[in-house]
């Protein structure tokens, strides 16, 4: 989120330069924007100052919550992200995730107070979010509704907002994420590193929102009534079949209940990440796993682009560590299952964020309401 200049503004904007030069001089008195004291090229020979907005207006708290870690980030107002904690859920009992949660934010309050005043807290979480409660969680079916926003507002004396971790995450992609100008739909892919994943859909400069605002929840597309149960409490959902923890378990399967010849096997730890460089080393066992996921994966995709013909296909988080090679094994297998005219002028992208996404969108929104 880089500064402009006052006529690239009113270019960008059609307004005249007089009004952006009124508009700008409200928005620097109340503090929103600054004058950052560089000078670049604005046209015509003649050089004009930056103006961008103001990192210390205001600072916020993002968390994301996933079944196998915590991740906090203080996020300035200018969109950088200041410090970043990460901690592993030793138990998925909604009193032991609210106490890692409140913990956390506690732990950050204090950069992000000396920052600038705190907007608030803003989560994302795995599962399914509603009215400030988080509903249902991947990995505990017995989960209980917990009321996290009002729990985290009493703890910690913050205003918290609460979202789905896919919301959070895609807001990220169309506001830090590589700018590609398609008016959309752009469909967004985001895997967490343990049992959930899902998708946003971005048309037109928007997020979409479901009704319920439950939307994207690609992890529950049905694929095998003979499957094996879902957190969700069906049958042979397409998370059963791909997500990272899945893999995991398929691959430590493999290494316990036949012979195969793996360089899995002599690591301390099988998780997703050493499955991932594995099969980019070529190993038959990592290889298998990731190619057949892949095929599954790109089963998923086909359906959407049979459904929505988006314009752009991004690739985001823990699958996104796999690069090209994950990019290639989706793409056959979605070419194979979806009708031919829709896959021209499809384009297909790695995601250029890192592991914070979801939590630096969910403190993000948090800005938002500085702009309406
Ligand atoms: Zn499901």
């Amino acid at each position: 989120m880089g500064g402009s200049t006052k006529p690239a503004l009113a270019k960008a904007t059609g307004l005249s330069v007089p009004a952006v030069h009124k508009m700008a001089a409200s928005l620097v008195d109340v503090g929103l924007l600054y004058e950052t004291g560089e000078e670049i090229s604005s046209g015509h020979g003649r050089k004009g100052r930056v103006i961008g907005l103001n990192p210390t207006f205001r600072t916020a708290i993002g968390i994301e919550i996933t079944d196998l870690s915590i991740t906090g980030i203080v996020l300035d107002f200018a969109g950088q992200v200041h410090q970043e904690q990460v901690i592993g859920l030793s138990s998925l009992r909604p009193d032991h995730v609210l106490a890692t949660v409140i913990r956390m934010i506690q732990d950050l309050q204090e950069a992000a107070r000396e920052l600038g005043p705190i907007a608030g807290v803003g989560i994302g979480t795995h599962g399914i979010a509603e009215k400030g409660r988080i509903t249902r969680f991947p990995g505990n079916p017995d989960w209980e509704p917990l009321a996290i926003t009002s729990l985290v507002q009493e703890a910690t004396g913050l205003p918290c907002r609460l979202d789905l971790r896919i919301y959070a995450a895609t807001v990220s992609e169309l506001r830090f994420g590589r700018r590609y100008g398609f008016p959309g739909p752009i469909f967004y892919f985001n895997s967490g590193p343990g049992n959930g994943f899902a998708t946003g859909i971005i048309i037109h400069d928007q997020v979409l929102r479901g009704a319920n605002g439950l939307q994207g929840q690609f992890h529950h597309l049905h694929m095998d009534p003979q499957g094996e149960r879902c957190y969700c409490g069906s049958f042979g959902c397409l998370g059963t079949l791909t997500s990272p923890q899945a893999i995991q378990q398929q691959a430590q399967e493999a290494l316990t209940q036949t012979g195969v010849d793996s360089a899995l096997r002599g690591l301390p730890t099988v998780d997703f990440s050493s499955i991932l460089a594995a099969a980019h080393k070529h190993d038959k066992l990592a290889r298998h796993l990731i190619e057949d996921a892949c095929t599954w994966l790109g089963i998923g995709f086909s359906h959407v682009i049979n459904l929505l013909n988006p314009s752009l296909i991004v690739i985001g988080g823990a699958y996104a560590e796999g690069g090209e090679m994950i990019l290639h094994a989706i793409q056959r297998s979605a070419y194979r299952y979806s009708e031919s005219h829709l896959l021209q002028n499809l384009q297909w992208s790695l995601s250029t964020l890192n592991h914070n996404a979801a939590a630096t969108g969910a403190a993000t929104l948090l800005f938002d309401r500085y702009f309406q």
